[in-house]
């Protein structure tokens, strides 16, 4: 079932956005060579709580950290480790926050020092993509205008979109209903309605779409081993028009 939020729910879920998004700055000032995935995990953990947070990933469903760090061919759920990012890896940063139990969630991907030119497109490609997706959250649409939208544009750019995983609701819980696929045929689903409030987070992979998931029953991974890049906001349905992105900096 769709949960529909009031207005004061969904500035609660602003706040706790507003918190990941600026975790993610302060995240990427620090991605550089030599830097390792546990300690930018320990960053985004001291941040979320200093400004009044609780980091959303942390125990859920046992994962042990705040971040999830997923370098180059790993798609999502990357576990922080020691092990120490190189000159032109790519690494998703995929965050949390709880503010007076409502969720906000975000993810961005980001180069460590110079990248390749295809892999900067592959990028800026998955992110146009969230932003077009995220256009098609209108009051009117149907919920599949948005994957259909999103996979239209990865593989015009000769990318494909993974299936494993998908977008979703949130609210009181970091995954509510309805599941948002970034894939699809357009008019299908659910019609969009004001006060959804909804994770949209293309995966996009260089290679074929299929993912597996390690031993570790968490890190999934391209099983071609192709790079793959993942960028995720919050945003609220709007009586009218486009969304409004909760995962921002800015004021709402
Ligand atoms: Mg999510």
């Amino acid at each position: 079932m769709i949960m529909l939020k009031t207005a004061e729910e969904i500035d609660l879920m602003a706040q706790a956005s507003k918190i990941v998004a600026a975790a993610h700055q302060v995240l990427q000032r620090e991605v550089r060579p030599g830097v390792t995935t546990l300690y930018l995990d320990e960053l985004a953990e001291t941040f979320i709580r200093d400004h009044g947070g609780i980091p959303a990933f942390k125990g859920y469903r046992n994962f042990p950290h705040t971040l999830c760090a997923s370098v180059n061919h790993e798609v999502v759920h990357g576990i922080p480790s020691h092990r120490e990012l190189k000159e032109g890896d790519i690494i998703g940063l995929d965050l949390g926050a709880i503010v007076q139990g409502f969720y906000g969630d975000g993810a961005v991907t980001v180069p460590v020092g110079p990248i390749s030119d295809q892999v900067e497109i592959l990028l800026k490609v998955t992110e146009e993509a969230m932003y077009k997706g995220i256009d098609q959250a209108r009051v009117g649409h149907r919920l599949s205008d948005i994957g259909h939208t999103i996979q239209r544009h990865v593989e015009a750019h000769g990318f494909s979109v993974v299936r494993d995983f998908v977008g979703h609701g949130i609210g009181r819980q970091l995954h509510e209903d309805p599941q948002v696929p970034n894939y699809g045929r357009p008019g299908q689903g659910s019609r969009l309605q004001f006060g959804m409030v909804l994770a949209i987070e293309p995966m996009v992979n260089v290679g074929r779409p299929q993912v597996k998931v390690l031993e570790d029953q968490w890190t999934a991974v391209t099983q071609d081993g192709s790079l793959s890049a993942h960028f995720e906001h919050t945003i609220a349905i709007q009586p009218e028009g486009p969304p409004k992105i909760l995962t921002t900096v800015k004021d709402h």
